[in-house]
Parts: C-alpha cells; structure tokens; sequence
C-alpha cells in the first residue's frame, strides 16, 4: 500500500468534511433548497473575496473564467495591456489574440514581478486600453505580485482591473475592493480546497459598464444572461445547469475557511511556504523566485545535472507525492512544491523531507536531516 500526498499548486487535496459533501445525494439545481445553498454560496465567496461586488459562478476550468473576463469586457480592436511575468500571465494574451484583442504585452522576466513602472508608462502612453490584466500569484514561476500598487495605477485610467487570483484566492492576502480589482477571477482547485470544475468572477461597477459595451461573440460565458440569472429573484439562479456537488462542496470549504478566520488563513500559508523556503535553500538549493515569492507554490532549480522531470517523477512514484515540474521554457530545469489549501505546517516536513531523500538517492550530495531541520527551526519560530 502506498499512501498519497499531493503538493502541487492545485488541483490540491480536499478536507475530509468536503469530500463527504460530495458523496451527498443529488440535489437538483431548480430548487429550493438548492438556491438557498447557491445564495449562501454566493455570499460567502464575498468574504473570502473581500468585496461587495457580485459573484458569477461558471462551471469551468479556472481558464474559462479568463476567457469569460476578455470576451465580456472587450471587443476585436480593442487594446488591452497584459502585465505578466510567467505562463499563466502570459495567457491573458493568448486569450486576448484569439478573439482579435490586441495586447500590450508587458511580460516581465520570469521570476521577476511584473514591471510595474512599465506598466505605468504604458497606461500613460495608452490612454484608450480597454482592460488591464494580470496575475496574482504566478504559479509557474512561484511568484507573488503587488496587486494592491497595480490596482493603483489602474484606478485612475479607463481600463478595468482583471487580476487572475485562481492559486492565489484562500492563499495570499487579497482585497478586491480595497485595492480597485473590477474583476477577480478564481479557480476551484486551489485555496478553496474543492475538486476542479468552477470558476468564479467578480465585478465591479466599471466592469459592468465596460460589459455593456463589449461586442466579442460570446453565448456561454455570458455576464449579461449570468447576471440576469443571479437577479431575477430573490435567491440566485443560474442560466444553465449548475456545478451542483462542486458548489455544496464549495459550501463547506468556505464555512471551513470561515472558522479559521481569513487572516489566519493568510498566516498559515505564510508560515508553512516560509518553512519550506528555508528548507530547500539550507539544502544548498536556489530558488526561482526573485521577486516576493508566492505563499501558495515554491519554485526551485534543480540541482545542476538533475533533470527536474525525473525528480518529480520519482517523488510521485516512488514516495506517493505529487509536486510540480518546471513549466514551458522551465520544464525540467526546476520543480515547484505547493503548499495551497487543505495544508498544515508537517506538509512543510514531508515535502522537503521527500526532496532530501529523493535527491541524495539521484547521487546528489547532501547532509540527510539538513532541510528538515530547517524547516522545523522555522516552523518553531513564533
Ligand atoms: N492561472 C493560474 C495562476 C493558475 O495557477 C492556473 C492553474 N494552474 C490557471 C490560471 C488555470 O487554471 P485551470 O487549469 O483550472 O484552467
């Protein structure tokens, strides 16, 4: 028998109160007792959110819902500035191309924060940018973005704020009002601790405004038809059939996050990522981070000679967990350890304690305990 971890930055492992709730009878959507769940639902995600703005919840891949923030709030021709500094930054722009937006890219070094004062100076420079779009934590190269500065710049142009906070939502500290983020978009998979399969959208004012006026085809990933579903009753509703188990679920992993405290959410994931950070670099290894590095993913260069591939591979084989490879033009050059969602600080021990015997069995020479200790030092630290 072999017992199982998964320590990747999302799909990430499920408390066993919300997994039970997925073992429930089906309910259906039309209902009731169903509404009530959805509204709760809905309201919830508003604390976690940190915003008064409405929810949209989609059944989809976290990818969906940035294609549902382009194509509601853009249309062909428009110019849209793309502030990434990583894979998943970059998508926005893929995205963007694809229903011919054109954008602006401002694609920083990876392991780089994104530029901001390029993206000051380009927002100066283009006046008519319709959008602005960028990435909370970037988790192909494990990197945390301040989007409270960017949110800053943005609030006095025309643009609206997209921030994909898929990996970093329940994670890292994340206020949507405060800091001026018209729409955040949220993946199920990650810090709300859920199985994959939702997306969720929030929107402010302005982008509701920039909505009205965006003629991008779209049926699906309406925001007017989702809207109007939302509003038309009391309880909300959706256009078609909803993630019925996945949001009772969602139900859950909120009240569970909710018993926490937000900010105690935010502590945990700090002092766990700082422990596995310590970790990692007492084994002589460099991380891939230079910018603020990610509480929800740790990026780390292999060992020179090591292919990062085989390292992950013989972890999740060999020792039952499963971490992250390096992504796009890092794939096999690093390894990425999550510590997002349902995580405690012995996560910390067991992934460094696996990196540490994987690596001494690949001939690597390191002082067995030495990364452990560590993290165990740091852990102890108050
Ligand atoms: N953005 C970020 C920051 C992510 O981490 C991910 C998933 N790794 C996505 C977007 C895409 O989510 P999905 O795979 O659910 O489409």
């Amino acid at each position: 028998m072999k017992k199982r971890y998964i320590m990747s930055p999302g799909p990430v492992e499920v408390p066993p109160s919300v997994l039970s709730v997925g073992g429930q009878p089906m309910i259906h959507h039309r209902t009731p007792e169903y509404r009530k769940a959805l509204n709760e639902v809905t309201e919830g995600l508003k604390y976690i959110f940190q915003t008064q703005n409405d929810i949209l919840i989609f059944p989809s891949a976290g990818t969906g819902g940035m294609e549902s923030a382009v194509i509601n709030l853009c249309s062909p021709g428009d110019k849209v500035l793309v502030a990434a500094c990583g894979q998943f930054g970059e998508r926005w722009a893929k995205i963007a191309e694809a229903f011919g937006i054109v954008p602006v890219k401002v694609f920083a070094e990876w392991g780089k924060e994104v530029d901001y004062a390029k993206v000051e100076s380009e927002l100066k420079a283009n006046p008519e940018l319709k959008a602005v779009f960028t990435t909370l934590s970037e988790t192909s190269t494990g990197i945390e973005n301040d989007i409270k500065k960017l949110g800053g710049l943005v609030k006095a142009s025309k643009a609206v704020f997209v921030v994909d906070a898929v990996s970093g939502m329940g994670a890292v500290e994340f206020k949507t009002d405060e800091w001026s983020v018209d729409v955040a978009v949220v993946g199920a998979q990650k810090g709300l601790m859920i199985p994959p399969g939702v997306a969720m959208v929030s929107l402010s004012e302005k982008a509701k405004a920039a909505m009205a006026s965006s003629k991008t085809p779209k049926f699906y990933f309406s925001y007017e038809q989702a809207l109007k579903a939302l509003k038309k009753d009391k309880l909300p509703d959706t256009p078609y059939t909803s993630s019925v188990s996945l949001i009772l679920q969602l139900r859950e992993s909120i009240r569970l996050i909710k018993e926490e405290g937000l900010e105690n959410v935010w502590g945990r994931h700090a002092k766990i990522a700082s422990a596995v950070r310590a970790g990692v670099q007492a084994l002589g290894l460099k991380l891939y981070a230079q910018g603020k590095p990610s509480n929800s993913v740790t990026s780390v260069y292999t060992p020179e000679g090591i292919d990062g591939d085989l390292l992950n591979k013989k972890i999740r084989d060999e020792y039952g967990i499963t971490m992250a490879g390096g992504q796009g033009k890092m794939k096999g050059k690093m390894f990425r350890i999550g510590h997002l969602g349902y995580v405690d600080r012995f996560d910390a021990v067991m992934g460094v304690s696996a990196v540490e015997m994987a690596l001494t069995e690949m001939g690597v020479k390191i002082e067995l305990g030495k990364g452990v200790r560590a993290v165990e030092e740091e852990l102890l630290k108050r």
